[in-house]
């Protein structure tokens, strides 16, 4: 059985006004399309967009919300698909008059918590590349106060709104996408001590478990992260794909699998490590040069966390499983 059958997978809504930007995260994040070419996505006029990738670790939904749509129409069963959502993440257009859609958060985040209230709400301040750093630090006060305000008013300060600065123009949406699955990850604290085992008994300095297709991070060990490292992984992700696309395609295959791995040596000493881990996720390492000597280690301490991983996603698995079981009888 594959353990990362769709039980297991964070489901995630994408939701805000036309032309927030959604399709455009979407075929960026998802389908590697360069942030340039989001200016040529045609307008739709479908509401759901469902995202059918199976090459991902994260399944997810767009929603879009023309003033048509309402909660109170009962043929639109947003019920059903609150209660199987585990993040709902709002876009707001920070380039734009953000008011109505203020409005159309606070209806939808207030009419999710109340079919589901363990949704995690994540803002999403969009298109900040146009806006100077002190206008972004402004915007973001700015929406967070009013957007706490209106559940106040509301009574409902109970629910909590996590915001972040997002561009598809930098690695903002990426980090910001990766906080998101993250906190979706019931299984998080073992990945992440697992991580720290791997790399302290390997010389490793720092290491990611990445979704190869979205260039998501599920995990990373314990020591802080720093952008440029990051956007280093990803850049090696999009090489050895591209590569393996390019040169390594025969008949059928896929431009990763099970035999995909890496190396690539910088000029300061530091060696990048790419392996896989399971159909959807890689392992990408830092490593000085003098640790990479000791190669055959790295292999041995992978394996075994391999292995270990393999396991933990099989246990959730299964107790998802047997709660299903549970219940149906
Ligand atoms: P949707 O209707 O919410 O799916 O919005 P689209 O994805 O169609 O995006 C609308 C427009 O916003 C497009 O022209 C995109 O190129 C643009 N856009 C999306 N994301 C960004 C961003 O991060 N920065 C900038 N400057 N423009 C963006």
């Amino acid at each position: 059985t594959d353990p990362f059958s769709t039980e297991v997978k964070p489901r995630i809504l994408l939701m805000g006004l036309r032309r927030s930007g959604k399709s455009s995260i979407q075929k960026v994040v998802f389908h590697k399309m360069s942030p340039n070419e989001t200016l040529f996505l045609e307008s739709t006029n479908k509401i759901c967009r469902e995202d059918v990738s199976n090459s991902s670790f994260v399944n997810f939904q767009i929603w879009d919300f023309p003033g048509q749509i309402d909660f109170f129409d009962p043929t639109f069963d947003y019920e059903m698909i609150f209660r199987g959502t585990g993040a709902l993440i709002f876009v707001i257009d920070s380039q734009d008059d953000y008011m109505e859609a203020l409005a159309r958060l606070h209806l939808t985040v207030t009419s999710a918590y109340k079919v589901n209230p363990d949704i995690n709400f994540e803002v999403f301040i969009h298109k900040v590349d146009g806006l100077s750093d002190d206008h972004k630090i402004e915007t973001q006060r700015d929406i967070h106060q009013r957007a706490n305000d209106d559940l106040v008013d509301a009574g409902l300060e109970k629910i909590h709104l996590s915001f972040y600065l997002t561009s598809i123009y930098d690695h903002s949406i990426f980090e910001a996408f990766s906080k998101v699955v993250q906190k979706l990850i019931p299984q998080l604290p073992t990945l992440e001590n697992l991580l720290n085992i791997f790399i302290s008994n390997s010389g490793i300095e720092k290491v990611f478990l990445f979704d190869v297709v979205s260039k998501i991070y599920i995990a990373t060990d314990s020591s802080p992260v720093d952008m440029q490292t990051y956007e280093l992984c990803c850049d090696m992700i999009d090489v050895v794909i591209d590569i393996s696309c390019i040169y390594g395609l025969e008949g059928a295959g896929t431009p990763y699998d099970k035999e995909s791995l890496a190396i690539i040596k910088l000029n300061n000493t530091t060696v990048l490590y790419l392996k896989e881990v399971t159909k959807f996720l890689a392992l990408v390492c830092f490593v000085r040069e003098e640790s990479f000597e000791r190669k055959g280690l790295i292999d041995y301490n992978f394996h075994c966390f391999r292995k270990a991983i393999q396991e933990v996603f099989e246990v959730r698995v299964k107790v998802l499983r047997s709660r299903k079981h549970q219940s149906q009888t």
